[in-house]
């Protein structure tokens, strides 16, 4: 069976899991800060601030906004739960909006048009890797004083313009789980160059603490700390660091060939009149998965005929507004449900060969 993502792990990060066993010193230490030091010098961020997951993330990021009950936070339905649960998490309102049809990112004025007195935050979700318009979200909102905090979880190694994302908005959260674009078994990230908004985030990952500075990042225990603030027990031990900072070594290759992939994905595909490929601008986008439109409701049809000739496919997302836990929060959002029933994301990862991929473009031709 070929699966639809996968990991890229090799020699080097099982021997810096090894060093880091050597040491004893399992914890958040020494090497979460070269994590973070690289991660800054990779996209030019002023801080960045390593964690364990994802969601985690784009929880104390939200926390630090200092949400108060019903403030609202806009994020296109289309996404993984987590964005939804960070936002529950953090105290806030989620506020469903719409995607654009042709890139499936978040349509800025459908989001516009959900702004009402409470809105606190706006988080833009760079689906599958390319970025969402920020020119066109980040002005209106500061204009209007209302954050906005990205989910770059499918977008390290990405650029808008030239410029990385992770220094674009006010704060841009990664995800370095199995799957993403680069992995630290589980990990997270934030970047940002509002200094102040660091500050408030970094006791949060480590329960208040406001000591995880100098003494931990030396990889000793200093016996006198204060606790300053709310905060969580979420954050990136050496052992995930280790395995993360051998992975950004990987970062071009991985991008090259998995833009390679597309590329060819695209060329076979933009032909066959019951598929619409998405806009990308293959360029500036490490992309995380291949997502393809599948027309005349034959998607379901498509996924059982790959399924039965060893070929993995998988639907991203069933659009949060329709999940029995965000029932409260529903609206209706035409786009979004339409590419619900449309959408199948195909394999795409670093180890794919060529032989796999002419397999799976094969099997797709051979369908209808
Ligand atoms: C993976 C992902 C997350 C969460 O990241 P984890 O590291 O898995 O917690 C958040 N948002 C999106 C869009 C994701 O794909």
């Amino acid at each position: 069976m070929i699966p639809v993502q996968r990991p890229y792990l090799g020699q080097e990060e099982l021997e810096a899991i090894g060093k880091v066993f050597d040491s004893r010193w399992l914890g958040m230490g020494s090497v979460t800060r070269a994590f973070e030091e690289e991660l800054c010098k990779i996209l030019g961020a002023r801080n960045v601030i390593a964690v364990n997951t994802g969601t985690s993330a784009l929880h104390i990021t939200l926390d630090s906004l200092g949400l108060e009950p019903g403030d609202e936070v806009i994020v296109p339905s289309l996404t993984f739960a987590a964005s939804v649960q960070a936002i529950l998490a953090a105290g806030g309102r989620p506020v469903f909006c719409d995607v654009y049809a042709d890139t499936l990112n978040i349509d800025v004025q459908d989001a516009f048009r959900r702004m009402t007195a409470r809105t606190r935050v706006i988080m833009p979700v760079h689906y599958g890797g390319t970025p969402c318009d920020i020119n066109e979200l980040l002005p209106s909102a500061r204009e209007r004083h209302i954050w906005v905090v990205e989910d770059a979880a499918h977008a390290f190694g990405s650029s808008y313009n030239g410029r990385k994302v992770g220094t674009l908005g006010d704060v841009t959260c990664f995800s370095f789980d199995p799957i993403k674009n680069i992995t630290c078994g589980e990990g997270g990230a934030i970047a940002t160059d509002n200094d102040e908004i660091a500050q408030r985030i970094i006791p949060k990952r480590i329960l208040g603490i406001d000591n995880d500075t100098w003494s931990r990042f030396s990889n000793q225990r200093n016996w006198f700390y204060e606790v300053v603030t709310s905060g969580y027990r979420y954050h990136m031990p050496n052992i995930n660091a280790a395995i993360g900072l051998e992975q950004l070594k990987r970062l071009e290759k991985f991008k090259r060939r998995k833009q390679a992939i597309v590329q060819r994905y695209d060329e076979a595909f933009r032909n066959i009149e019951w598929l619409k490929l998405l806009k990308r601008d293959l360029k500036d986008t490490f992309p995380f998965f291949y997502i393809v439109r599948v027309l005349n409701n034959q998607r379901d049809n498509l996924m059982t005929f790959l399924r039965e000739r060893g070929i993995g496919s998988g639907v991203h997302y069933i659009p949060n507004h329709l999940q029995p836990h965000f029932a409260e929060f529903r609206v209706s959002l035409p786009v979004t449900e339409q590419a619900y029933n449309e959408i199948i994301t195909l394999p795409l990862y670093y180890e794919m060969t060529d032989a796999d991929l002419s397999a799976i473009i094969e099997v797709v031709h051979s369908f209808l």
